[in-house]
């Protein structure tokens, strides 16, 4: 078993269920997980802000104070984990192989245990200038309130979202937009025809549509570390027994955006879709609404942040540090949307959402120290 303190801290995260019961229901959520962390971060000598976002589920907020006014930065990591079906032992911090197996360790347990430890290498040393701020926020996994909550009390002039990146500076990643389709038919005994409209079979048309729009996505040029925009279709209902034309399906997909592409544009291209069924067929009936969007997200390579944690990720583990983008949308969003210029950067690892999850044990030591050198580059020493 490893003694670095950072590895010891992301035991002790790892052995607390942290779901999120807005993902599960009846989970626990961050009430427990938050309330350590708190009391890690008191010890070692961090002035501590908590302050429940919902009931139950607080951010939790540590401050190093530089000995003078001075450049602020800020790291943020989420507290919530998703559910654990089908695996065999989540809570159970087990290490081999230089990995340590259990719900949360990658995603992101692993990137939170090290900024928490950063803290305490920068606290050692004292900052000249400016402030450190460690903020384990809330409901990542679902909604984002906690980051939402963070931006509304706290500003930074650079921050870190140590979500897992495999230690590359991840300056990018994609958006999405929830999307719902209804097509509505007229409810008739199944032995009628001539009164029935089948809403079910009319969704056929705008599934099809809707593959051939993936199709084009996924064939435009890819923006350069995002990739292509893409669909797919999530979940779909309609029906109500076995003899008679169904008067209503919906459909409900997920469309995954590249930078540049805002809301309204997701919502024209969907009602343009439907204006051409509609052209083909005047009796073709259906709406459609977004119901979640949360935008795509960019920082330029040469941000001085971009620049200066690369230099340091380079510094501490001997090889360049790569400039990526992530796939999956996280709460770098919010804080670049806040107006705090944000990278992602955390340990690699397998299993995001899997049945088996685990982190790599020297990337989390890695990432802290990155951190803490990156810390005490930006507020002096
Ligand atoms: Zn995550």
């Amino acid at each position: 078993m490893s003694s670095d303190p950072a590895i010891a801290l992301l035991r002790d995260l790892v052995q607390i269920n942290s779901i999120n019961p807005s993902l599960v229901a009846g989970a626990p959520g961050e009430g427990e997980i938050a309330q350590l962390i708190a009391g890690h971060m008191r010890r070692l000598g961090l002035e501590v802000d908590v302050e429940e976002v919902a009931p139950g589920r607080p951010n939790v907020v540590g401050v190093l104070e530089g000995r003078s006014p001075g450049p602020s930065l800020m790291f943020c990591g989420h507290l919530d984990t998703v559910g654990v079906d089908g695996m065999r032992a989540p809570f159970d911090p087990v290490e081999a192989d230089g990995r340590l197996y259990g719900r949360g360790a990658q995603d992101m347990k692993g990137g939170v245990a090290a900024m928490i430890d950063a803290a305490r290498v920068a606290a050692g040393r004292g900052l000249r200038s400016g402030r450190l701020i460690v903020a384990a926020v809330v409901d990542e996994e679902y909604a984002s309130i906690g980051a939402d909550a963070l931006v509304a009390r706290w500003g930074a002039d650079a921050a870190v979202v140590t979500e897992p990146t495999g230690l590359e500076v991840a300056v990018a990643h994609k958006g999405f937009a929830w999307c719902e389709v209804e097509t509505r038919g007229r409810a008739a005994h199944g032995s009628r025809p001539l009164e029935g409209r089948d809403a079910i079979v009319r969704m056929g048309r705008v599934l099809r549509a809707l593959e051939a729009l993936d199709r084009d996505l996924q064939s435009r040029p890819p923006h350069p570390l995002m990739g292509t925009a893409s669909l797919h279709a999530s979940i779909i209902g309609g029906g109500r027994e076995m003899s008679s034309y169904p008067d209503r399906c919906v459909l409900q997909y997920e469309r995954r955006t590249v930078g540049g592409e805002t809301p309204l544009a997701i919502e024209h291209e969907l009602a343009e879709l439907l204006r051409r069924l509609r052209d083909e067929d005047a009796e073709f009936d259906a709406a459609a609404r977004i119901t979640v969007t949360r935008p795509a997200y960019e920082l330029p390579q040469d941000h001085r942040l971009a620049q200066t944690l690369a230099r340091t990720v380079a510094r501490v583990s001997g090889r360049p540090a790569p400039f990526s983008a992530m796939t999956f949308w996280t709460d770098a969003a919010v804080l670049g949307e806040a107006g705090i210029p944000a990278v992602l950067f955390g340990p690699g690892g397998a299993g995001l959402h899997g049945v088996e999850e685990y982190v790599e044990i020297e990337d989390v030591r890695r990432c802290r120290d990155a951190l803490a050198a990156l810390a005490l580059e930006w507020c002096g020493q």
